[in-house]
C-alpha cells in the first residue's frame, strides 16, 4: 500500500490514469536513456533516434491499451460494488480466471448473494407481523395489489375480538399472545389459498376475499365465528373466545380504503349489537 498512497497525488480519484501514466512514462525511459546518451556522447544518430521514438510510439499505443483492457474486470466489478451498495440488483456478473481479478469478482458474486439474501429477508420482516407471522397491514397492502389486480366482486372482513382486554387481565399478556397466535393459524387454516389475511393491528386480523359476494363472505365469516366460538383449545375451556365481523364489498383496489371504513362501521355495529356477530356494511 506504501507506493499506492505515495502516488495518490497523481490523478487523486483515478487510479487508472494514474497506472496509465506510470506505463507511459516507463515506456519512455529507453527514449529517454538514448537521447541522454547521445547528448552527452555528441554523437547524434538521427536513425537509431527514429527507430526508438517509434518503438517508444507502439509501444505506448500498446501498454495503454492492454493496461485499459486489463483495467476493465476491475472497472466493472467497482461499478457492480457500488450497485450492490445502492441496493440495485447487480445483474449478471462475470466470472474471471483464477488469479487477483477472478478472486475479486469471486468476491463480488458473495457480496451480491449476501445482499440480495438480506434484502428479501428485511422485505419479509417489514411485511409481516412478527407475533403471528401473518402479514401486517403493508404486506396486507401489497398482496391486495396482487389479488385485486383484475377488477371483480371481492370482499374486506375485519374481524376483531370481543373483550380480549378481560383475556389479558384474567390469564396475562402471555396467554392473550397465545390466543392470538393460535387465531391465525386458525384463520390461515380457513382460508383459499386466493385470500389474504392479516394482523390489522392489535387484536383486529383483515381478511380479503377476491372473486367472492358479499353472501358467500358472510358464510365463510358465520362458519369460521362458529368454529372460534365452538374452539375449546384457544383457551381456558370455561372461558368463550368469539369475535365480531364487519363485512364490505369492493371491486378494486381504488375501493379498499373506502371498504376498510365501512367495514370498520359494520364491525361497530356488530359490537353494538352485543359482539360475536357478522355484519355487512350498509350499501
Ligand atoms: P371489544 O369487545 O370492545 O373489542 O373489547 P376489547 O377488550 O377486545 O377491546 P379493546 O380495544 O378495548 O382492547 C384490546 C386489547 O388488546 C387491549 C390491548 O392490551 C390488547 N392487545 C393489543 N395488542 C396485543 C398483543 O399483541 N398481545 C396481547 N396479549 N394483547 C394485545
Ligand atoms: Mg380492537
Ligand atoms: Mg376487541
Amino acid at each position: 500500500m506504501r507506493f499506492y498512497n505515495a502516488t495518490t497525488f497523481l490523478f487523486r480519484r483515478h487510479y487508472e490514469w494514474r497506472i496509465l501514466f506510470i506505463c507511459f512514462f516507463a515506456v519512455h525511459v529507453p527514449l529517454l536513456a538514448t537521447l541522454a546518451f547521445q547528448a552527452f556522447s555528441g554523437g547524434w544518430s538521427v536513425p537509431t533516434l527514429i527507430v526508438v521514438l517509434g518503438a517508444t510510439l507502439a509501444g505506448t499505443i500498446f501498454g495503454v491499451l492492454a493496461i485499459h483492457g486489463l483495467l476493465s474486470p476491475i472497472r466493472k466489478a467497482t461499478n457492480l460494488l457500488r450497485a450492490i451498495q445502492a441496493g440495485e440488483h447487480p445483474g449478471a456478473i462475470p466470472t474471471g480466471s483464477d488469479d487477483l481479478v477472478g478472486r475479486l469478482l469471486d468476491g463480488v458474486i458473495v457480496a451480491a448473494h449476501e445482499s440480495s439474501t438480506r434484502i428479501a429477508r428485511l422485505e419479509t420482516l417489514s411485511e409481516h407481523d412478527p407475533l403471528t407471522g401473518l402479514l401486517n397491514r403493508r404486506g396486507f397492502r401489497k398482496a391486495a395489489e396482487r389479488a385485486l389486480s383484475r377488477p371483480g366482486n371481492a370482499v374486506l372482513a375485519l374481524i376483531d375480538l370481543d373483550h380480549f382486554k378481560l383475556v389479558n387481565d384474567r390469564f396475562g399478556h402471555e396467554a392473550g399472545d397465545t390466543l392470538l397466535r393460535k387465531l391465525a393459524q386458525a384463520l390461515e387454516a380457513d382460508l383459499r389459498r386466493s385470500d389474504v389475511c392479516c394482523r390489522w393491528g392489535g387484536e383486529e386480523f383483515a381478511l380479503l376475499f377476491p372473486d367472492t359476494l358479499v353472501d358467500e363472505a358472510r358464510l365463510v365469516m358465520e362458519r369460521l365465528r362458529a368454529s372460534i366460538a365452538l374452539d375449546t383449545g384457544l383457551l381456558d375451556e370455561a372461558w368463550p373466545v368469539t369475535l365480531s365481523c364487519g363485512l364490505a364489498p369492493l371491486r378494486s383496489l381504488t375501493e379498499l380504503d373506502e371498504a376498510s371504513r365501512r367495514a370498520d362501521a359494520a364491525l361497530y355495529e356488530a359490537k353494538e349489537a352485543g359482539r360475536n356477530r357478522v355484519r355487512i356494511a350498509r350499501s
